[in-house]
């Protein structure tokens, strides 16, 4: 079956044509500066057939059409006719406490969707428009949306609830909810599989490191725990992100800098983490270039980083009682060997014992621990892309 897998934000559409009977890629792409002057990014078999060519998208129902209209392109396109595609797998960012699985979209489902707006103002209205801007040009196939929070649904209540008083919980439902959800379930199952774990018996940490991060604890298959929250603020230093910190800040800054909450939590979000600590970027590439050229700020940063990245796998591990395999992935996990290896030269305690030369290897699947390691690390390349399309794939299916 041939399943369109779509990514909206609010200025974006990121796309994927998948074949489902051999998971392959038919294309590719991205919409960027969508309402300002429209750009379109069109790959296909991985090379670039259209590299951000200017094209008029003044809204999302018309890059839909421009995707649509490339993917049957009589020169370039994988498909013939629309009707090929069968199905389209949207990711939504917030799925709130109303979902905990994919579904298949109807328009209670949609009604739900705008209901979880409060918790991801950002994300969740851009995802319902990238939907609804799909039913337009496609009015007939089905839809699923898939959703980063569902995984973490299953997570017991100690580890959700914050200590605050219980009434904001019932008024507003604050509570951890968690991100990055269908890649902490594609990896953890592909990590049980890599080590040969029976998935429902063990105890897994996978770290997703990219420009935005979470550590989740995988207990039996299940998400126990997790280290985003209500938002995706909360966690490790991330690109930009703080990550976690004494909430007593966000007033000690705004009465010193004479900000407002909004404008402090604009700094917490997109002028903290990496980017922030070092005075560079938030490009992980730029921090190992500024501590190689010797700036002090820029290796701060980055032992910061790896610090609290492996004090959320000591964590997990208490969680869990025991920790079985542990694996990295997303930008940085994938590529950065200084992480890697950083995060496990904390973990010997727990019988990591690290392979020098496998260590060494980037961008595949690897095992990075030796032989006689009692906890098994693995570099697994996330494909959240793919997990969506298997998603739609299951439920479109039934
Ligand atoms: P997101 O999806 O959250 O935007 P990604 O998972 O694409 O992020 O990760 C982006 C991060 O990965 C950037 O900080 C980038 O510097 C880092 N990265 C990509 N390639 C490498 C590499 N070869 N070595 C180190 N870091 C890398």
């Amino acid at each position: 079956m041939k399943i369109l897998v779509m990514n909206c934000g609010s200025s974006s559409l990121k796309y994927q044509l998948i074949d489902t009977d051999t998971e392959a890629v038919l294309a590719s792409g991205l919409c960027e500066r969508i309402g300002i002057d429209g750009q379109l990014t069109h790959k296909v078999n991985g090379n670039k057939i259209k590299d951000e060519e200017k094209n008029a998208m003044p809204n999302h129902e018309v890059a839909v059409q421009i995707v649509l209209d490339a993917l049957v392109d009589k020169d370039f396109g994988v498909i013939t006719d629309l009707k090929e595609i069968q199905a389209v797998g949207h990711r939504v960012v917030h799925g709130g406490e109303k979902f905990a699985s994919s579904v298949v979209i109807t328009d209670e489902v949609m009604q739900a969707i705008a209901e979880c707006n409060d918790l991801a103002p950002l994300h969740n209205p851009a995802n319902l428009v990238g939907i609804q801007s799909c039913q337009k040009v496609l009015p007939n196939v089905p839809m699923v949306a898939v959703f980063d929070t569902a995984f973490h649904q299953t997570m017991p209540e100690k580890a959700y609830m914050y200590g605050l008083p219980h009434e904001y919980y019932e008024k507003y439902k604050v509570r951890r909810y968690g991100f990055h959800g269908t890649s902490h379930s594609f990896v953890s199952k592909r990590l049980a599989e890599l080590t040969g774990l029976a998935l429902d018996q063990s105890k897994l940490i996978v770290c997703h490191i990219g420009n935005g991060g979470s550590v989740t604890a995988v207990q039996n298959g299940k998400s126990v725990d997790t280290s985003m929250g209500l938002t995706p603020l909360e966690g490790i230093i991330m690109g930009t992100r703080s990550g976690s910190i004494d909430p007593a800040i966000v007033e000690f800054i705004a009465h010193k800098e004479n900000k407002t909450i909004d404008e402090v939590m604009q700094v917490l979000n997109k002028e903290s983490g990496l980017a922030g600590m070092s005075g560079l970027t938030s490009d992980f590439r730029d921090i190992r270039a500024g501590k190689a050229a010797g700036n002090p700020l820029a290796a701060v940063a980055m032992e910061a980083y790896i610090y609290c990245i492996a004090k959320y796998v000591g964590a997990y591990a208490a969680a869990m009682n025991g920790v079985d395999a542990i694996a990295f992935t997303a930008g940085i996990g994938e590529n950065a060997i200084e992480v890697r290896k950083g995060v496990m030269s904390y973990l010997g305690f727990l019988g990591v014992e690290i392979d020098e030369a496998q260590c060494q290897i980037t961008g595949e699947e690897v095992c990075v621990t030796t032989p006689a390691s009692k906890v098994k690390v693995y570099i697994i390349p996330t494909n959240e892309e793919l997990a969506i399309a298997r998603e739609t794939l299951a439920l479109v299916k039934k």
